[in-house]
């Protein structure tokens, strides 16, 4: 068993899908026993382990469920409205953050991958940029495209979407790494959409911070199948350096999460880095 980040055989389990649930809060309104029955649902029997690189910290599942479950484990979640009912509060917060990044790419095309109903991309067009966004729930899309007339909004998925060959000079992935099964074949599409000296702009839980790294299977944001993937610090750095990024910078956080700037590296310095 190799780590799907950093390709390492120090592997380890650090608990089971039993261990976790032993250590839930027994509230039935507690969201991870909302998202478990949930998937039950759809069909999903919480039997796995938790696997930790001891190199670069990238925590797993394992097994992860199929993408046919994950298909009717999402189709029944219609939290876009409670979601939408958020709007100027989280245009106003997104604004901020992609504005401090406008004078550091070299153009002005935005897309936000996993874009949901679209605030992260109301923000960008308001910041000056040409903004389009895609998620795979065709509802939420729908909805996005209702709210916000002037942007661009798609529902392909990362794959289908950067194969028709559009390259943005701002990628924006906003607290959606953790719900993918596939983690190699993401970063790679990431890297496909962002332009040369372009920049990507990831968050993400941070699976190393100090305040989980102990107590992982307590932690609020280990929430499977909703997160199937947890990253550190070292386990981005690994997996998108290897991508063809330089990492600029991990933004400062108390709370565990992780924010990433990386800029796109043109193939000659990646050839000689
Ligand atoms: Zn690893």
């Amino acid at each position: 068993m190799r780590c799907l980040v950093c390709d390492s055989a120090a592997v380890r389990p650090i608990g089971t899908s039993a261990d976790w649930l032993a250590a839930l809060p027994t509230s039935t309104s507690d969201e991870r026993r909302g998202i478990l029955a949930r998937a039950g649902r759809a069909g999903w029997v919480a039997d796995f382990v938790f696997l930790r690189c001891a190199d670069c910290g990238f925590v797993r599942i394992d097994p992860q469920p199929d993408t046919a479950l994950l298909g009717r484990f999402y189709a029944q979640y219609h939290a876009t409205e409670k979601y939408a009912a958020k709007a100027p509060k989280k245009i106003r917060r997104a604004r901020r953050r992609i504005q401090r990044l406008r004078s550091a790419v070299p153009g002005c095309s935005f897309i936000d991958v996993g874009c949901n109903v679209g605030f992260a991309v109301e923000a960008a067009r308001i910041a000056g940029f040409t903004a389009t966004g895609i998620d795979i729930d065709p509802d939420a899309v729908a909805t996005a495209r209702r709210q916000f007339p002037g942007c661009t909004f798609d529902t392909s998925d990362i794959a289908g979407f950067a194969a028709q060959g559009g390259r943005f000079d701002l990628v924006y992935c906003a607290e959606v790494i953790e719900h993918i099964t596939d983690v190699r074949a993401f970063v790679a599409a990431l890297s496909a959409l962002t332009r040369d000296e372009g920049l990507l702009y990831l968050t993400t839980p941070d699976a190393g911070h100090i305040r989980v790294r102990n107590r992982f299977l307590s932690w609020d944001e280990v929430k499977p199948p909703e997160h199937l993937c947890w990253f550190s610090k070292s386990a981005l750095r690994c997996a998108f350096e290897a991508a063809g990024f330089r990492i600029e910078r991990f933004g400062l956080n108390m709370k565990p999460g992780i924010r990433m700037i990386a800029r796109k590296l043109p193939d000659g310095d990646r050839t000689r880095a």
